[in-house]
Protein backbone atom coordinates (compact mmCIF):
# COMPACT_ATOMS: atom_id res chain seq x y z
CA UNK A 1 0.00 0.00 0.00
CA UNK A 2 1.43 3.39 -0.81
CA UNK A 3 0.41 6.92 0.91
CA UNK A 4 -0.40 10.50 -0.50
CA UNK A 5 -0.41 12.90 2.49
CA UNK A 6 -0.87 15.93 1.75
CA UNK A 7 0.34 18.67 4.57
CA UNK A 8 -1.26 21.89 4.85
CA UNK A 9 0.50 23.84 6.79
CA UNK A 10 -0.95 26.86 7.59
CA UNK A 11 -3.47 27.14 5.22
CA UNK A 12 -7.19 26.13 4.79
CA UNK A 13 -10.78 27.94 5.69
CA UNK A 14 -13.61 26.16 5.93
CA UNK A 15 -14.13 26.17 2.00
CA UNK A 16 -11.23 24.87 1.05
CA UNK A 17 -12.94 21.63 1.29
CA UNK A 18 -13.47 21.88 -2.38
CA UNK A 19 -9.89 21.22 -2.69
CA UNK A 20 -10.09 17.65 -0.87
CA UNK A 21 -13.87 16.90 -2.70
CA UNK A 22 -12.00 17.23 -6.15
CA UNK A 23 -9.22 14.88 -4.75
CA UNK A 24 -11.64 12.64 -3.64
CA UNK A 25 -13.71 12.26 -6.99
CA UNK A 26 -10.62 11.65 -8.51
CA UNK A 27 -9.73 8.93 -6.28
CA UNK A 28 -13.20 6.93 -6.34
CA UNK A 29 -12.76 6.52 -10.14
CA UNK A 30 -9.21 5.77 -10.21
CA UNK A 31 -8.21 2.36 -11.33
CA UNK A 32 -5.20 2.44 -9.63
CA UNK A 33 -7.43 2.97 -6.02
CA UNK A 34 -6.81 -0.35 -4.45
CA UNK A 35 -3.03 0.24 -4.69
CA UNK A 36 -2.90 3.94 -2.36
CA UNK A 37 -4.23 5.97 0.77
CA UNK A 38 -4.91 9.39 0.62
CA UNK A 39 -4.84 11.48 3.91
CA UNK A 40 -4.87 14.94 4.64
CA UNK A 41 -3.89 17.23 7.52
CA UNK A 42 -5.34 20.31 7.47
CA UNK A 43 -5.12 23.02 10.03
CA UNK A 44 -6.59 22.27 13.56
CA UNK A 45 -9.73 24.55 12.94
CA UNK A 46 -10.73 21.94 10.02
CA UNK A 47 -9.90 18.95 11.87
CA UNK A 48 -13.52 18.41 13.21
CA UNK A 49 -15.50 19.76 10.26
CA UNK A 50 -13.48 17.79 7.51
CA UNK A 51 -13.43 14.49 9.09
CA UNK A 52 -17.21 14.15 9.55
CA UNK A 53 -17.39 15.13 6.22
CA UNK A 54 -14.94 12.58 4.58
CA UNK A 55 -16.32 9.74 7.62
CA UNK A 56 -17.96 7.82 4.81
CA UNK A 57 -15.58 8.74 2.07
CA UNK A 58 -11.87 7.57 1.06
CA UNK A 59 -9.76 10.72 2.54
CA UNK A 60 -8.80 10.50 5.88
CA UNK A 61 -8.01 13.13 8.09
CA UNK A 62 -4.72 13.83 10.47
CA UNK A 63 -3.28 16.58 12.49
CA UNK A 64 0.25 17.96 11.59
CA UNK A 65 1.28 18.11 15.37
CA UNK A 66 -0.17 17.20 18.83
CA UNK A 67 0.60 17.99 22.15
CA UNK A 68 3.22 15.81 24.51
CA UNK A 69 0.51 14.97 27.62
CA UNK A 70 -2.75 12.37 26.92
CA UNK A 71 -5.89 14.28 27.67
CA UNK A 72 -6.28 17.45 29.43
CA UNK A 73 -3.70 19.97 30.31
CA UNK A 74 -3.09 23.88 31.60
CA UNK A 75 -0.78 24.40 28.60
CA UNK A 76 -2.48 27.09 26.65
CA UNK A 77 -2.88 26.90 22.85
CA UNK A 78 -2.06 22.81 23.46
CA UNK A 79 -4.03 20.15 21.99
CA UNK A 80 -3.43 16.64 23.01
CA UNK A 81 -4.04 13.42 20.81
CA UNK A 82 -6.80 12.51 22.80
CA UNK A 83 -8.59 15.46 21.84
CA UNK A 84 -7.61 15.30 17.95
CA UNK A 85 -8.89 11.61 18.46
CA UNK A 86 -12.38 12.69 19.63
CA UNK A 87 -12.95 15.29 16.72
CA UNK A 88 -12.19 12.38 14.06
CA UNK A 89 -8.68 12.71 13.13
CA UNK A 90 -6.90 8.92 12.49
CA UNK A 91 -3.29 10.10 12.01
CA UNK A 92 -0.89 12.68 12.71
CA UNK A 93 2.32 14.21 12.07
CA UNK A 94 5.14 14.32 14.71
CA UNK A 95 8.34 15.89 14.40
CA UNK A 96 8.35 17.63 11.26
CA UNK A 97 11.15 20.25 11.01
CA UNK A 98 8.62 22.79 11.17
CA UNK A 99 7.79 21.60 14.76
CA UNK A 100 11.56 20.54 15.88
CA UNK A 101 13.23 24.06 14.75
CA UNK A 102 10.39 25.41 17.58
CA UNK A 103 11.68 23.22 20.29
CA UNK A 104 10.27 19.62 19.73
CA UNK A 105 13.64 17.34 20.96
CA UNK A 106 13.78 13.07 20.82
CA UNK A 107 12.08 13.13 24.51
CA UNK A 108 9.62 15.18 23.41
CA UNK A 109 8.78 13.68 20.16
CA UNK A 110 8.91 10.31 21.96
CA UNK A 111 6.39 11.43 24.51
CA UNK A 112 4.27 12.65 21.65
CA UNK A 113 4.50 9.36 19.64
CA UNK A 114 3.61 7.03 22.75
CA UNK A 115 0.60 9.08 23.30
CA UNK A 116 -0.78 9.44 19.96
CA UNK A 117 -0.70 5.91 19.84
CA UNK A 118 -1.96 5.16 22.87
CA UNK A 119 -5.15 7.42 21.61
CA UNK A 120 -5.02 5.19 18.93
CA UNK A 121 -3.84 8.01 15.78
CA UNK A 122 -1.65 6.64 12.96
CA UNK A 123 2.15 8.45 13.50
CA UNK A 124 3.76 10.23 10.87
CA UNK A 125 6.88 10.17 12.06
CA UNK A 126 9.29 13.04 10.57
CA UNK A 127 12.97 12.86 10.26
CA UNK A 128 15.55 14.58 7.81
CA UNK A 129 19.04 16.31 7.90
CA UNK A 130 19.36 20.05 7.21
CA UNK A 131 22.00 21.63 4.87
CA UNK A 132 24.80 21.64 7.23
CA UNK A 133 24.47 17.79 7.69
CA UNK A 134 24.34 16.70 4.43
CA UNK A 135 27.37 19.30 3.45
CA UNK A 136 29.11 17.55 6.34
CA UNK A 137 28.01 14.07 5.45
CA UNK A 138 26.73 13.54 8.07
CA UNK A 139 23.56 12.75 6.37
CA UNK A 140 23.15 8.84 7.66
CA UNK A 141 24.49 9.06 11.73
CA UNK A 142 21.55 12.14 12.21
CA UNK A 143 18.71 9.81 10.31
CA UNK A 144 20.24 6.90 13.24
CA UNK A 145 19.59 9.23 15.63
CA UNK A 146 16.81 10.57 15.43
CA UNK A 147 15.34 7.12 14.85
CA UNK A 148 16.98 5.28 17.30
CA UNK A 149 16.30 8.39 19.88
CA UNK A 150 12.59 8.42 19.83
CA UNK A 151 10.96 4.87 17.93
CA UNK A 152 10.85 2.10 20.43
CA UNK A 153 10.42 -1.52 19.97
CA UNK A 154 7.18 -1.75 22.40
CA UNK A 155 5.29 0.62 19.78
CA UNK A 156 2.94 -1.05 17.52
CA UNK A 157 4.97 -0.77 14.21
CA UNK A 158 1.54 -1.05 11.85
CA UNK A 159 0.76 2.43 12.99
CA UNK A 160 3.75 3.82 12.07
CA UNK A 161 5.10 5.45 8.98
CA UNK A 162 8.04 7.62 8.74
CA UNK A 163 8.52 10.24 6.51
CA UNK A 164 12.45 11.09 5.54
CA UNK A 165 12.54 14.52 4.81
CA UNK A 166 15.74 15.95 3.93
CA UNK A 167 15.04 19.83 5.42
CA UNK A 168 17.15 21.55 2.55
CA UNK A 169 14.36 19.97 0.27
CA UNK A 170 11.35 21.34 1.83
CA UNK A 171 9.57 24.07 -0.16
CA UNK A 172 12.96 24.57 -2.01
CA UNK A 173 12.38 22.89 -5.50
CA UNK A 174 15.39 20.96 -4.73
CA UNK A 175 15.20 17.14 -4.32
CA UNK A 176 17.90 14.48 -3.68
CA UNK A 177 19.97 12.76 -6.53
CA UNK A 178 18.35 9.28 -6.50
CA UNK A 179 21.62 7.17 -5.81
CA UNK A 180 21.75 9.09 -2.91
CA UNK A 181 18.40 8.78 -2.04
CA UNK A 182 18.52 5.22 -2.57
CA UNK A 183 21.35 4.78 -0.31
CA UNK A 184 19.64 6.78 2.43
CA UNK A 185 16.03 4.98 2.02
CA UNK A 186 18.28 1.81 2.59
CA UNK A 187 20.01 2.92 5.21
CA UNK A 188 16.88 4.17 7.03
CA UNK A 189 14.99 0.78 6.43
CA UNK A 190 17.87 -1.02 8.08
CA UNK A 191 17.53 0.91 10.92
CA UNK A 192 13.84 0.19 11.36
CA UNK A 193 14.14 -3.00 10.81
CA UNK A 194 16.91 -3.57 13.76
CA UNK A 195 14.18 -1.59 16.18
CA UNK A 196 11.34 -3.73 15.01
CA UNK A 197 12.19 -6.76 14.50
CA UNK A 198 12.95 -7.58 10.80
CA UNK A 199 9.54 -5.66 9.67
CA UNK A 200 10.01 -2.07 8.69
CA UNK A 201 6.81 0.63 8.64
CA UNK A 202 6.10 2.32 5.56
CA UNK A 203 8.71 4.60 4.75
CA UNK A 204 7.61 8.04 2.37
CA UNK A 205 9.59 10.64 0.94
CA UNK A 206 8.93 14.52 1.42
CA UNK A 207 10.41 17.48 -0.14
CA UNK A 208 9.30 19.33 -3.08
CA UNK A 209 7.52 16.39 -4.57
CA UNK A 210 5.08 17.42 -7.62
CA UNK A 211 3.92 16.38 -10.90
CA UNK A 212 7.05 16.55 -12.85
CA UNK A 213 9.42 14.61 -10.41
CA UNK A 214 6.73 11.70 -9.07
CA UNK A 215 7.59 9.58 -11.82
CA UNK A 216 11.09 9.20 -10.63
CA UNK A 217 10.70 7.89 -7.56
CA UNK A 218 9.15 4.58 -8.43
CA UNK A 219 12.49 3.53 -9.46
CA UNK A 220 13.13 3.07 -5.44
CA UNK A 221 11.02 0.18 -4.40
CA UNK A 222 11.30 1.06 -0.65
CA UNK A 223 9.70 4.31 -1.07
CA UNK A 224 6.07 3.62 -0.01
CA UNK A 225 4.70 7.03 -0.68
CA UNK A 226 4.77 10.77 -0.15
CA UNK A 227 4.61 13.71 2.59
CA UNK A 228 3.66 16.45 -0.02
CA UNK A 229 3.48 20.22 1.03
CA UNK A 230 3.13 23.08 -1.40
CA UNK A 231 1.39 20.79 -4.10
CA UNK A 232 -1.21 19.48 -1.89
CA UNK A 233 -2.61 23.27 -1.61
CA UNK A 234 -4.08 22.67 -5.52
CA UNK A 235 -6.01 19.79 -6.15
CA UNK A 236 -4.57 19.84 -9.81
CA UNK A 237 -0.77 19.55 -8.46
CA UNK A 238 -2.48 16.69 -5.65
CA UNK A 239 -3.92 14.54 -8.51
CA UNK A 240 -1.27 15.45 -11.47
CA UNK A 241 1.61 13.57 -8.31
CA UNK A 242 -0.69 10.25 -8.06
CA UNK A 243 -1.56 10.44 -12.21
CA UNK A 244 2.45 10.91 -12.68
CA UNK A 245 3.45 8.19 -10.17
CA UNK A 246 1.27 5.67 -11.98
CA UNK A 247 1.70 6.20 -15.14
C1 LIG B 1 6.55 19.44 4.03
O1 LIG B 1 6.56 20.52 4.59
O2 LIG B 1 6.29 18.42 4.69
C2 LIG B 1 6.87 19.33 2.61
C3 LIG B 1 7.24 18.19 2.12
O3 LIG B 1 6.76 20.49 1.86
P1 LIG B 1 7.00 20.66 0.27
O4 LIG B 1 6.32 19.52 -0.43
O5 LIG B 1 6.39 21.99 -0.07
O6 LIG B 1 8.48 20.64 0.04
Amino acid sequence: MKYFIGNWKMFGIPKSINILNKINSFYTKDKNRSKYKVVFTPPYTLIQSYSRYFKKKKINIGSQNCYQKDKFSSNTAAVSPYMLRTVGAKYTLVGHSDNRSEGDNDTILKNKVELALRNKLKVVFCIGENKIQKRNKKTLSVLKRQLTKVLDKKFNKNNIIVAYEPIWSIGTGKIPKLNELNKTVLHIKKILKKIFRKKSPPLLYGGSVDGKNAGIFKEIKEIDGFLIGGASKSSKKFIDIIKNYYR
